[in-house]
Protein backbone atom coordinates (compact mmCIF):
# COMPACT_ATOMS: atom_id res chain seq x y z
CA UNK A 1 0.00 0.00 0.00
CA UNK A 2 1.42 3.64 -0.71
CA UNK A 3 1.49 6.13 1.92
CA UNK A 4 -1.56 8.02 0.67
CA UNK A 5 -3.87 5.39 1.03
CA UNK A 6 -1.84 3.81 4.58
CA UNK A 7 -2.58 7.00 6.29
CA UNK A 8 -6.70 6.12 5.05
CA UNK A 9 -7.11 3.09 5.51
CA UNK A 10 -3.92 1.49 7.69
CA UNK A 11 -5.72 0.46 11.29
CA UNK A 12 -9.16 1.56 10.70
CA UNK A 13 -11.77 -1.06 10.28
CA UNK A 14 -15.34 -0.65 9.97
CA UNK A 15 -16.81 -0.61 13.52
CA UNK A 16 -17.96 -4.33 14.32
CA UNK A 17 -21.20 -3.76 16.51
CA UNK A 18 -22.41 -0.95 13.90
CA UNK A 19 -20.29 -0.52 10.95
CA UNK A 20 -19.38 2.52 11.93
CA UNK A 21 -16.87 3.64 8.97
CA UNK A 22 -14.98 5.83 11.62
CA UNK A 23 -13.93 3.88 14.57
CA UNK A 24 -15.90 5.03 17.12
CA UNK A 25 -14.45 6.50 20.70
CA UNK A 26 -14.32 3.92 23.18
CA UNK A 27 -14.59 6.23 25.89
CA UNK A 28 -14.81 3.85 28.62
CA UNK A 29 -12.39 2.77 31.71
CA UNK A 30 -13.23 -0.75 31.77
CA UNK A 31 -14.85 -3.59 30.48
CA UNK A 32 -17.30 -6.55 30.95
CA UNK A 33 -15.77 -9.63 31.21
CA UNK A 34 -18.39 -13.06 30.07
CA UNK A 35 -16.97 -15.11 32.96
CA UNK A 36 -13.49 -14.36 35.41
CA UNK A 37 -10.60 -14.59 33.08
CA UNK A 38 -13.04 -14.66 29.70
CA UNK A 39 -12.82 -11.56 27.93
CA UNK A 40 -12.65 -9.85 24.46
CA UNK A 41 -9.30 -8.86 24.70
CA UNK A 42 -10.13 -5.75 26.54
CA UNK A 43 -9.71 -5.55 30.60
CA UNK A 44 -8.71 -2.14 31.55
CA UNK A 45 -8.40 1.23 29.31
CA UNK A 46 -5.30 1.94 30.89
CA UNK A 47 -3.86 -1.54 29.26
CA UNK A 48 -6.01 -1.56 26.18
CA UNK A 49 -8.82 0.60 24.37
CA UNK A 50 -10.12 0.14 20.31
CA UNK A 51 -9.52 3.67 19.51
CA UNK A 52 -6.09 3.73 20.65
CA UNK A 53 -5.24 -0.01 18.83
CA UNK A 54 -6.05 1.56 16.14
CA UNK A 55 -4.35 4.54 15.75
CA UNK A 56 -1.24 2.30 17.12
CA UNK A 57 -1.57 0.39 13.99
CA UNK A 58 -1.95 3.21 11.91
CA UNK A 59 1.30 4.57 13.07
CA UNK A 60 3.31 1.05 12.85
CA UNK A 61 2.07 1.14 9.18
CA UNK A 62 3.02 4.65 8.40
CA UNK A 63 6.49 4.19 9.63
CA UNK A 64 6.75 0.62 8.04
CA UNK A 65 7.19 -0.67 10.70
CA UNK A 66 5.42 -3.20 13.12
CA UNK A 67 4.18 -1.77 16.29
CA UNK A 68 3.18 1.62 17.48
CA UNK A 69 2.99 2.72 21.44
CA UNK A 70 0.66 5.82 21.90
CA UNK A 71 1.73 7.97 25.30
CA UNK A 72 -0.10 10.97 26.38
CA UNK A 73 2.33 13.71 24.61
CA UNK A 74 5.54 14.17 22.97
CA UNK A 75 7.80 13.57 25.89
CA UNK A 76 6.10 11.19 27.81
CA UNK A 77 6.84 8.47 24.33
CA UNK A 78 10.77 9.79 24.52
CA UNK A 79 10.32 9.07 28.75
CA UNK A 80 9.02 5.56 27.94
CA UNK A 81 12.07 5.01 25.63
CA UNK A 82 14.49 6.13 28.31
CA UNK A 83 13.18 3.59 30.89
CA UNK A 84 14.47 0.91 29.19
CA UNK A 85 17.59 1.89 30.21
CA UNK A 86 18.85 1.04 33.85
CA UNK A 87 21.28 3.12 36.37
CA UNK A 88 24.56 3.30 34.68
CA UNK A 89 23.94 3.04 31.58
CA UNK A 90 24.67 6.05 28.73
CA UNK A 91 23.03 7.54 26.26
CA UNK A 92 24.99 9.79 23.24
CA UNK A 93 22.72 12.67 21.67
CA UNK A 94 22.74 15.93 19.38
CA UNK A 95 23.57 18.75 20.49
CA UNK A 96 20.69 20.47 19.40
CA UNK A 97 18.01 18.50 20.77
CA UNK A 98 14.43 19.68 21.14
CA UNK A 99 14.61 21.58 24.61
CA UNK A 100 11.97 19.22 26.66
CA UNK A 101 14.17 15.94 25.25
CA UNK A 102 17.16 17.88 26.54
CA UNK A 103 15.65 18.36 29.97
CA UNK A 104 14.29 15.22 30.68
CA UNK A 105 17.51 13.26 29.46
CA UNK A 106 19.65 15.60 31.81
CA UNK A 107 16.89 17.32 34.86
CA UNK A 108 15.11 13.73 35.25
CA UNK A 109 16.75 10.81 34.40
CA UNK A 110 20.61 12.18 34.95
CA UNK A 111 19.30 11.87 38.50
CA UNK A 112 18.42 8.34 37.93
CA UNK A 113 22.16 7.73 36.85
CA UNK A 114 21.52 7.77 33.37
CA UNK A 115 24.08 9.94 31.63
CA UNK A 116 24.14 11.60 28.23
CA UNK A 117 26.50 13.14 25.84
CA UNK A 118 25.61 15.72 23.18
CA UNK A 119 27.52 15.83 20.74
CA UNK A 120 27.62 17.64 17.29
CA UNK A 121 26.36 14.46 14.70
CA UNK A 122 26.31 16.36 11.51
CA UNK A 123 29.32 14.52 11.94
CA UNK A 124 28.61 11.66 12.58
CA UNK A 125 32.12 10.10 13.18
CA UNK A 126 32.25 12.00 16.55
CA UNK A 127 30.02 9.09 17.84
CA UNK A 128 33.32 7.32 18.14
CA UNK A 129 34.85 9.58 20.78
CA UNK A 130 31.74 9.27 22.73
CA UNK A 131 31.03 5.27 22.69
CA UNK A 132 31.87 3.20 25.65
CA UNK A 133 30.68 -0.13 27.31
CA UNK A 134 27.81 1.20 28.82
CA UNK A 135 26.36 2.75 25.74
CA UNK A 136 22.82 1.86 25.23
CA UNK A 137 21.32 4.30 22.92
CA UNK A 138 22.07 6.84 19.99
CA UNK A 139 19.02 9.44 20.08
CA UNK A 140 19.13 11.40 16.97
CA UNK A 141 17.04 14.05 15.95
CA UNK A 142 16.52 15.34 12.35
CA UNK A 143 16.57 17.89 10.95
CA UNK A 144 16.86 20.04 14.00
CA UNK A 145 15.02 22.72 15.62
CA UNK A 146 15.64 25.41 15.01
CA UNK A 147 18.45 25.50 12.57
CA UNK A 148 17.29 22.75 10.45
CA UNK A 149 20.45 21.02 10.57
CA UNK A 150 20.53 17.10 8.92
CA UNK A 151 22.16 14.18 10.44
CA UNK A 152 22.78 11.20 8.55
CA UNK A 153 20.96 8.42 9.98
CA UNK A 154 22.13 6.05 7.79
CA UNK A 155 25.73 6.52 8.53
CA UNK A 156 24.69 7.17 12.30
CA UNK A 157 22.89 3.61 11.95
CA UNK A 158 26.20 2.68 10.70
CA UNK A 159 28.61 3.22 13.56
CA UNK A 160 25.68 2.24 15.91
CA UNK A 161 25.90 -1.27 14.53
CA UNK A 162 30.06 -1.84 15.23
CA UNK A 163 29.19 -0.90 19.07
CA UNK A 164 25.73 -2.81 19.08
CA UNK A 165 23.75 0.26 20.06
CA UNK A 166 20.28 0.63 19.10
CA UNK A 167 19.69 4.00 17.28
CA UNK A 168 16.31 6.14 18.06
CA UNK A 169 15.22 9.22 15.83
CA UNK A 170 12.99 11.89 16.90
CA UNK A 171 10.82 11.84 13.56
CA UNK A 172 8.72 14.97 14.39
CA UNK A 173 10.16 17.48 12.23
CA UNK A 174 10.09 15.60 8.98
CA UNK A 175 6.88 13.08 9.99
CA UNK A 176 6.19 9.79 8.26
CA UNK A 177 5.52 11.36 4.82
CA UNK A 178 9.01 12.45 4.62
CA UNK A 179 11.26 10.40 6.16
CA UNK A 180 11.18 6.54 7.16
CA UNK A 181 13.95 6.19 9.97
CA UNK A 182 13.46 2.38 10.56
CA UNK A 183 13.93 2.03 6.73
CA UNK A 184 17.56 3.68 7.11
CA UNK A 185 17.86 1.04 9.88
CA UNK A 186 16.80 2.77 13.11
CA UNK A 187 15.81 0.17 15.73
CA UNK A 188 13.10 3.09 17.41
CA UNK A 189 10.90 6.54 15.76
CA UNK A 190 9.21 8.51 18.22
CA UNK A 191 7.16 11.45 17.28
CA UNK A 192 5.38 14.58 18.92
CA UNK A 193 1.77 13.54 17.29
CA UNK A 194 1.41 17.25 18.52
CA UNK A 195 3.03 18.30 15.48
CA UNK A 196 2.24 17.45 11.95
CA UNK A 197 0.58 14.01 12.35
CA UNK A 198 -2.04 15.73 14.20
CA UNK A 199 -2.07 18.56 11.98
CA UNK A 200 -4.69 21.15 13.97
CA UNK A 201 -3.25 22.17 16.48
CA UNK A 202 -5.51 20.30 18.76
CA UNK A 203 -3.92 17.50 20.65
CA UNK A 204 -1.08 16.55 22.25
CA UNK A 205 0.51 13.00 22.00
CA UNK A 206 3.57 11.26 21.44
CA UNK A 207 3.77 7.33 19.83
CA UNK A 208 6.72 5.08 19.73
CA UNK A 209 7.16 3.05 16.73
CA UNK A 210 9.35 -0.61 16.15
CA UNK A 211 9.67 -3.39 14.11
CA UNK A 212 11.33 -5.38 16.91
CA UNK A 213 9.01 -7.24 19.23
CA UNK A 214 11.60 -7.39 21.86
CA UNK A 215 11.23 -2.97 21.92
CA UNK A 216 8.02 -3.22 21.31
CA UNK A 217 6.93 -6.13 24.23
CA UNK A 218 8.94 -3.54 26.50
CA UNK A 219 7.10 -0.11 25.31
CA UNK A 220 3.72 -1.82 25.93
CA UNK A 221 4.76 -3.06 29.48
CA UNK A 222 6.14 0.26 30.13
CA UNK A 223 3.04 2.04 28.82
CA UNK A 224 0.39 0.18 30.48
CA UNK A 225 3.26 0.02 34.25
CA UNK A 226 3.93 3.79 33.93
CA UNK A 227 0.62 5.01 32.46
CA UNK A 228 1.37 7.68 30.20
CA UNK A 229 -1.45 6.97 27.96
CA UNK A 230 -3.66 9.28 25.63
CA UNK A 231 -6.98 9.48 25.98
CA UNK A 232 -9.74 7.48 23.63
CA UNK A 233 -11.03 11.58 21.94
CA UNK A 234 -7.28 12.13 21.18
CA UNK A 235 -6.86 8.69 19.56
CA UNK A 236 -9.99 9.67 17.70
CA UNK A 237 -8.67 13.29 17.07
CA UNK A 238 -5.09 11.76 15.67
CA UNK A 239 -6.69 9.04 13.50
CA UNK A 240 -8.55 12.19 11.81
CA UNK A 241 -5.73 14.54 11.46
CA UNK A 242 -3.66 11.22 10.00
CA UNK A 243 -6.34 11.02 7.26
CA UNK A 244 -4.95 14.03 4.81
CA UNK A 245 -1.32 13.91 6.22
CA UNK A 246 0.15 13.53 3.18
CA UNK A 247 -1.93 16.26 1.72
CA UNK A 248 -1.02 18.69 4.36
CA UNK A 249 2.98 17.69 4.61
CA UNK A 250 2.68 18.09 0.75
CA UNK A 251 1.31 21.63 0.34
CA UNK A 252 3.48 22.83 3.61
CA UNK A 253 6.80 21.63 1.69
CA UNK A 254 5.49 23.03 -1.66
CA UNK A 255 4.70 26.86 0.15
CA UNK A 256 8.04 26.65 2.36
CA UNK A 257 10.32 26.39 -0.90
CA UNK A 258 8.72 29.36 -1.87
CA UNK A 259 9.04 31.33 1.68
CA UNK A 260 12.47 30.40 1.92
CA UNK A 261 12.72 31.46 -1.58
CA UNK A 262 10.89 34.86 -0.90
CA UNK A 263 13.21 35.49 2.66
CA UNK A 264 16.41 34.98 0.52
CA UNK A 265 15.92 37.69 -2.47
CA UNK A 266 14.44 40.12 0.63
CA UNK A 267 16.79 42.90 1.32
CA UNK A 268 15.98 43.14 5.13
CA UNK A 269 17.07 39.11 5.57
CA UNK A 270 20.78 37.89 6.18
CA UNK A 271 20.37 34.30 6.14
CA UNK A 272 17.91 31.90 5.37
CA UNK A 273 17.87 27.97 7.19
CA UNK A 274 16.24 25.88 4.69
CA UNK A 275 17.62 22.25 3.59
CA UNK A 276 16.05 22.81 0.13
CA UNK A 277 18.69 24.84 -0.76
CA UNK A 278 21.62 23.74 -2.87
CA UNK A 279 24.10 25.30 -0.81
CA UNK A 280 22.92 24.05 2.81
CA UNK A 281 25.28 22.08 4.81
CA UNK A 282 22.64 19.63 4.90
CA UNK A 283 21.29 19.80 1.36
CA UNK A 284 23.07 16.51 0.14
CA UNK A 285 21.74 13.77 3.07
CA UNK A 286 18.48 15.58 3.18
CA UNK A 287 17.49 14.94 -0.18
CA UNK A 288 19.06 11.55 -0.01
CA UNK A 289 17.19 10.47 3.33
CA UNK A 290 14.25 13.06 2.81
CA UNK A 291 11.51 12.72 0.19
CA UNK A 292 10.67 16.41 1.07
CA UNK A 293 12.39 19.62 2.26
CA UNK A 294 9.75 20.03 5.12
CA UNK A 295 7.61 22.90 6.23
CA UNK A 296 9.92 24.77 8.43
CA UNK A 297 12.05 27.99 7.33
CA UNK A 298 14.21 29.83 9.56
CA UNK A 299 16.09 33.13 9.08
CA UNK A 300 18.06 36.21 10.31
CA UNK A 301 17.68 39.49 9.84
CA UNK A 302 20.66 42.15 8.48
CA UNK A 303 19.53 44.35 11.81
CA UNK A 304 20.80 41.74 14.10
CA UNK A 305 18.75 42.88 17.27
CA UNK A 306 15.53 41.72 19.25
CA UNK A 307 14.16 44.39 19.10
CA UNK A 308 14.13 44.28 15.33
CA UNK A 309 12.96 40.97 15.17
CA UNK A 310 10.21 41.95 17.94
CA UNK A 311 8.68 44.05 14.53
CA UNK A 312 8.88 41.26 12.26
CA UNK A 313 7.03 39.00 14.96
CA UNK A 314 4.58 41.31 15.72
CA UNK A 315 4.33 42.78 12.35
CA UNK A 316 2.29 39.69 10.72
CA UNK A 317 -1.71 38.44 10.47
CA UNK A 318 -1.83 35.39 9.30
CA UNK A 319 1.64 34.23 10.86
CA UNK A 320 0.32 34.10 14.42
CA UNK A 321 3.38 34.37 17.36
CA UNK A 322 2.91 30.80 18.87
CA UNK A 323 5.26 27.70 19.96
CA UNK A 324 4.96 24.87 18.01
CA UNK A 325 4.65 23.72 14.48
CA UNK A 326 2.90 21.15 11.83
CA UNK A 327 -0.50 22.27 11.81
CA UNK A 328 -2.83 23.69 8.94
CA UNK A 329 -1.99 27.32 10.21
CA UNK A 330 1.52 29.04 9.46
CA UNK A 331 3.36 30.10 13.16
CA UNK A 332 6.05 32.60 13.63
CA UNK A 333 8.33 32.00 16.56
CA UNK A 334 11.16 33.89 18.42
CA UNK A 335 13.29 31.34 19.48
CA UNK A 336 15.80 32.89 21.69
CA UNK A 337 12.79 34.35 24.06
CA UNK A 338 10.84 31.24 23.43
CA UNK A 339 11.93 27.63 22.71
CA UNK A 340 15.22 28.17 23.59
CA UNK A 341 15.53 30.86 25.79
CA UNK A 342 16.50 28.62 28.78
CA UNK A 343 19.85 27.97 26.78
CA UNK A 344 22.77 30.33 27.64
CA UNK A 345 23.12 32.74 25.23
CA UNK A 346 26.68 32.26 24.47
CA UNK A 347 26.16 28.38 23.90
CA UNK A 348 22.63 29.75 21.52
CA UNK A 349 25.41 32.24 19.12
CA UNK A 350 27.89 28.96 19.06
CA UNK A 351 25.12 27.56 16.62
CA UNK A 352 24.28 30.81 14.89
CA UNK A 353 21.49 31.11 17.78
CA UNK A 354 21.08 34.94 16.86
CA UNK A 355 18.60 37.10 18.93
CA UNK A 356 17.16 38.39 15.31
CA UNK A 357 16.86 34.40 14.27
CA UNK A 358 13.11 33.98 13.42
CA UNK A 359 11.17 30.71 13.23
CA UNK A 360 8.69 29.83 10.60
CA UNK A 361 6.19 26.44 10.44
CA UNK A 362 4.83 27.02 6.95
CA UNK A 363 1.11 25.96 7.05
CA UNK A 364 -1.39 25.22 3.87
CA UNK A 365 -2.91 28.42 3.19
CA UNK A 366 -2.51 30.28 0.04
CA UNK A 367 1.00 31.29 -0.36
CA UNK A 368 1.04 34.49 -2.31
CA UNK A 369 -1.35 35.69 1.17
CA UNK A 370 1.61 34.18 3.09
CA UNK A 371 4.20 35.89 1.36
CA UNK A 372 1.97 38.94 1.58
CA UNK A 373 1.76 38.85 5.09
CA UNK A 374 5.91 38.22 5.43
CA UNK A 375 6.58 41.16 3.37
CA UNK A 376 4.30 43.62 4.70
CA UNK A 377 6.08 42.54 8.39
CA UNK A 378 9.40 43.06 6.83
CA UNK A 379 8.40 46.52 5.73
CA UNK A 380 8.43 47.56 9.29
CA UNK A 381 12.22 47.34 9.77
C1 LIG B 1 7.19 19.24 20.37
C2 LIG B 1 8.35 18.34 20.22
C3 LIG B 1 8.62 17.35 21.17
C4 LIG B 1 7.79 17.18 22.43
O1 LIG B 1 6.53 16.71 22.19
P1 LIG B 1 5.24 17.06 23.09
O2 LIG B 1 4.13 16.44 22.35
O3 LIG B 1 5.17 18.55 23.19
O4 LIG B 1 5.50 16.44 24.43
C5 LIG B 1 9.70 16.50 20.94
N1 LIG B 1 10.49 16.65 19.85
C6 LIG B 1 10.26 17.60 18.94
C7 LIG B 1 11.18 17.70 17.75
C8 LIG B 1 9.20 18.49 19.09
O5 LIG B 1 9.00 19.44 18.17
Amino acid sequence: MKFGTKAIHAGVKPDPVSGAIMTPIYQTSTYVQDAPGKHKGYEYARTQNPTRDALQESLAALENGKYGVCFSSGLAAMDAIIKMLKSGDEVIATNDLYGGSYRLLTKIFGQFGVKSHFIDMTDPEEIHKHVNKNTKLIMVETPTNPMLSIVDIKAVVKIAAKYKVKVVVDNTFASPYLQNPLDLGADIVWHSCTKYLGGHSDVVMGAVITKSKVLADKLFFIQNAAGAVPGPQDCFLMLRGIKTLHLRVQRSCDNAKKVAEFLLAHKKVSKVYYPGFKDNPGHKVAKKQMSGFGGMVSFDLKINKFSAAKKVLSGTKLFALAESLGGVESLIGHPASMTHASIPKADRLKVGLTDSLIRLSIGVEDISDLIADLDKALSKL
